[in-house]
């Protein structure tokens, strides 16, 4: 669906009538498309910030460099992704450092540019005054996030548990201090929030879970990573069968039989399989768990279908509750008993479930589907938890307005007011989706886990 706005907003003409009119100029947001690369963030302006002791800055440095960026040293050129480490904020000083020093490098920021910020998590501060400044950090990267937006930039900060002490070279063999090495966890955090690949994620706060170097279980590396994708042939689950597959996954594609012929021609595009099932029948669970342990063991498992039956509460039917709870929700359950029966995943698979912004902020007309999508945060929650131990990651993604089908089929008037509410004042895509996903889906994404990654330009429901 085209967004006659952003296309306005590219001429200096089209932003001038958009001015005049208050209307709001949404920038053509920076994006990278294919594989993740080796050096992903080649040829990127980084420069970097530490505050106070900054243990991290050393790491932080060496990850950039060894991702193929150029650090910026200097005080004048521009800069792509600006890094800072407030792990060490122990004073009121030290926050009016972060004020000053990201204050100073913000009018040196490229339009579309990332800023990344790790700070200390204030449930595991020593003390309550600690809480408070790690707290106030997470308030200013989402202010400034809302600030960066107008000119299609976006912050994203890190919480870090316990920080590392890390290796002192980027080659550094691990030591006892970094049983496995705390670099390449950072690098995951840099590569994806630093880079391109994030255009439509900002204004988030996650858990960065440093201490998952512990439990970090070996890449299996096999050439071809076997993935389920549920709701392939939609709009979120075509873009995301589609980027897996170019990471080397081989994808089951499943969507209901109506969906056939789209689910084929998909599946040959990309080297897949398409298996036509209705999530809602009895027999599709064991039926999916039969063809994943013809080839598995599972890599990755993407609950991705869903739908919607809007409809007051007063108004709603209980067949429409029923159908929004049994896709969304109790499909998932369902499916992930089915496989956990079979122990059919591999140690250090990852899981992702599609959840809303909706499921976080509830929605008028909704009551049926954000009470299934805030199910799906419950559920990955406590199952990260639960396979922890496995190095199995369990993760949500929670969309925003993202220009599908689904957000087609709206009423004209609260279609273009889902676009503008937030911070990019734009829908993101189907590929932004299918980028956080992968991203998720990798290696280099262990240390997420239990986590809502939420890819809705900041919007502003459920903020
Ligand atoms: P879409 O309607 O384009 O695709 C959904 C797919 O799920 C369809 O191909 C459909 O056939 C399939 N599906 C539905 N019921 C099924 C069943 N019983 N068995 C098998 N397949 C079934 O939707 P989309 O926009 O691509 O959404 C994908 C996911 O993202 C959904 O879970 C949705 O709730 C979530 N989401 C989307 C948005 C958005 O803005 N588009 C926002 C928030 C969350």
């Amino acid at each position: 669906m085209t967004d006659r706005l952003l296309e306005l907003a590219q001429h200096p003409w089209g932003r001038q009538l958009l001015n005049a009119l208050g209307l709001p100029q949404p920038r053509r947001l920076p994006r990278r498309d294919g594989p993740f690369m080796p050096e992903e963030l080649a040829g990127r302006p980084v420069h970097l910030i530490g505050i106070g002791e900054a243990p991290l800055l050393s790491a932080l440095t060496q990850t950039v460099s060894a991702e193929g960026a150029t650090v910026v040293k200097d005080a004048q050129s521009p800069v792509s992704t600006l890094v800072v480490d407030a792990t060490a904020v122990h004073t009121l000083d030290q926050l009016r450092d972060v004020f000053r020093q990201v204050q100073a490098s913000q009018a040196r920021l490229t339009p579309g540019a990332r800023v990344v910020m790790f700070a200390a998590d204030p449930a595991s501060a020593l003390d309550a005054r600690l809480a408070a400044l790690a707290q106030a950090l997470q308030g200013f990267a989402r202010a400034m996030a809302k600030e960066l937006g107008r000119r299609g930039g976006t912050v994203n900060l890190l919480k870090v548990g316990r920080v590392p002490h890390v290796a002192s070279s980027a080659t550094a063999e691990p030591t006892a201090a970094a049983p496995h090495g705390a670099l390449p966890l950072l690098a995951g955090a840099l590569r994806f929030f630093g880079g391109d690949r994030s255009a439509y994620v900002s204004g988030q706060v996650l858990q960065w879970r440093s201490d998952a170097a512990a439990r970090q279980v070996p890449d299996p590396g096999a050439p071809r990573r076997l993935a389920v994708v549920t709701g392939a042939a939609g709009g979120i689950g075509a873009a995301t069968a589609r980027r897996l597959s170019l990471d080397g996954f081989r994808v089951l594609c499943v969507d209901v039989p109506a969906a056939s012929e789209a689910l084929e021609a998909l599946a040959a595009r990309i080297g897949g399989e398409a298996l036509p099932l209705d999530l809602t029948a009895e027999a599709t669970p064991a039926a999916l768990a039969a063809a994943i342990a013809a080839q598995g063991p599972l890599d990755l498992m993407v609950h991705n279908a869903g739908i919607t039956r809007d409809r007051t509460l007063a108004r709603m039917s209980a067949a429409e509750w029923d159908s929004v709870l049994t896709v969304n929700l109790a499909a998932i359950l369902a499916i992930d008993e089915a496989l956990d029966a079979r122990s059919l995943w591999r140690d250090g698979a990852r899981e992702v479930c599609l959840s809303s912004i909706s499921g976080i902020a509830g929605n008028a007309g909704q009551t049926n589907y954000s009470a299934s999508k805030a199910g799906v945060i419950g559920y990955v929650t406590r199952r990260a938890d639960q396979l922890r131990d496995r190095g199995i990651t369990v993760n949500a993604v929670a969309p925003g307005f993202i220009e599908t089908a689904m957000t087609g089929r709206m009423p004209m008037m609260i279609r273009e007011a889902g676009r503008r509410l937030n911070s990019l004042k734009q829908g993101g895509r189907p590929d932004d989706v299918a980028e956080a996903i992968a991203f998720l889906a990798s290696p280099q994404a262990q240390p997420l886990s239990g986590e809502v990654l939420r890819v809705c330009g900041q919007s502003l429901l459920g903020a």
